[in-house]
């Protein structure tokens, strides 16, 4: 069979006679009957009968496996779309240039081809883990959870346990995957943290597995944890959420993910918050926003009220004359963010009409609208006048 880094100028379905979206039992039945019309025993001798033989077998090898038709369809796939990049040694493609593929995957050059190669590996180098790796893991996976807090939780911040399953850091070996914590060169990669032919794959350059990348082993291998240095188990973590957070937001927890494989740092945690709506308070951004009920009385002749805040209350001062529905600001008494401004508090007064008054408020009220008429108070005079 040919080596892998030779697919490029192989088209193995045309060498079968077939097209690419040809069945498993097609390309049988293909192979079997180009095999014994070509096969050397039936014509001893014929060379161009025995290479043909060999090109039948040799393409049969491969599309005939379920699993290496497969590496051979991406491959060809990637080549199709350009995922190789620009920069072949050659220039003008792979035909009859005699390189090797994993020349491409120089720890130089890894970064900017990433990309490309990534579904190659269906679902990246790190393997069952949720987060997308690079090309090398440089760290243990993100984790994303969510979580549901109260209006004023989300506003002032606050902390909770969570708990997590996942690789966290070998206890007995500190996270080194080493009992001493001493380490050694990599045999499988010799310390360059790649590996060549790496999971079946065609020639390629991949991550060292057995260092993960990092071109050390332990020298005394942990036997708690392979020497992996990590262990899969469920651990409690403090998760910090910082005040101002708004409902639907995304906070990062630098270093609270799973932990990375022989010493290397943890990944991060990424905590979804969903905010309940509270009763008193809504927000603007960091204004933080609150109806408060006043009686008329208060409004016409000014007066001092005593307004909840996220943390206590405030006293606001109402000036005489104020109208309902005006909002009074109290400045500084919003939402803090870290390294934001500090908001405002925005106080809406509604006037509370009272459905039941005693005889002698009703009196009082009475003898109040008469002098207010004869003041010349014309409730509607707005309006009247518009006409
Ligand atoms: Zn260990
Ligand atoms: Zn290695």
């Amino acid at each position: 069979m040919a080596a892998k880094n030779e697919w490029a100028e192989k088209d193995y379905y045309a060498d079968l006679g077939l097209q690419s979206s040809a069945t498993e039992a097609e390309i049988k039945k293909a192979y079997r009957k180009l095999a014994r019309e070509n096969h050397p025993d039936s014509h001893p001798g014929d060379k161009v009968k025995e290479e043909r033989f060999k090109q039948v077998a040799e393409a049969y090898d491969v599309i005939g496996d379920e699993a290496k038709r497969k590496e051979y369809d991406e491959f060809r796939t990637m080549l199709r779309s350009g995922g190789f990049g620009g920069g072949f040694p050659g220039g003008g493609g792979f035909r009859g240039a005699d390189f090797d593929l994993s020349d491409l995957f120089g720890h130089a050059g890894m970064g900017g081809q990433a990309g490309g190669f990534g579904n190659l590996f269906g679902g990246g180098f790190g393997g069952g883990s949720t987060s997308r790796r690079s090309t090398r893991p440089t760290r243990g996976a993100d984790v994303e959870t969510e979580v549901t807090l109260d209006f004023q939780e989300a506003a002032l911040g606050t902390e909770f346990p969570v708990q997590l399953t996942g690789d966290a850091p070998c206890a007995a070996c500190h996270g080194s995957g080493s009992r001493t914590g001493a380490l050694s060169t990599c045999g499988t990669c010799h310390g360059t943290g790649f590996t060549n032919e790496q999971r079946g794959a065609f020639g390629l350059s991949a991550p060292c597995t057995v260092c993960d990348g990092t071109g050390k082993t332990a020298k005394d291998p942990c036997q708690e944890c392979r020497a992996r240095g990590t262990v899969r188990r469920s651990r409690t973590i403090t998760v910090r959420i910082p005040g101002g957070v708004e409902d639907g937001q995304k906070v990062r927890l630098a270093g609270k993910g799973e932990a990375g494989p022989h010493g290397l740092p943890a990944g991060d945690l990424f905590v979804t918050v969903h905010v309940r709506p509270d009763e008193l308070f809504s927000r603007n951004g960091n204004d933080l926003l609150v109806t408060v009920p006043v009686s008329f009385a208060e409004l016409a002749l000014g007066a001092t009220i005593s307004v909840p805040t996220l943390s206590g209350s405030v006293k606001v001062k109402i000036p005489a004359g104020t109208p309902s529905g005006r909002v009074l600001r109290v400045r500084g008494r919003g939402i803090a963010k870290k390294g934001g401004v500090v908001g405002d508090l925005h106080v809406t007064v509604v006037v509370e009409v009272p459905t039941q008054l005693s005889e002698q408020a009703q009196a009082t009220l009475r003898s109040y609208q008469e002098a207010e008429a004869a003041g010349g108070f014309d409730p509607r005079a707005k309006i009247t006048n518009a006409r």
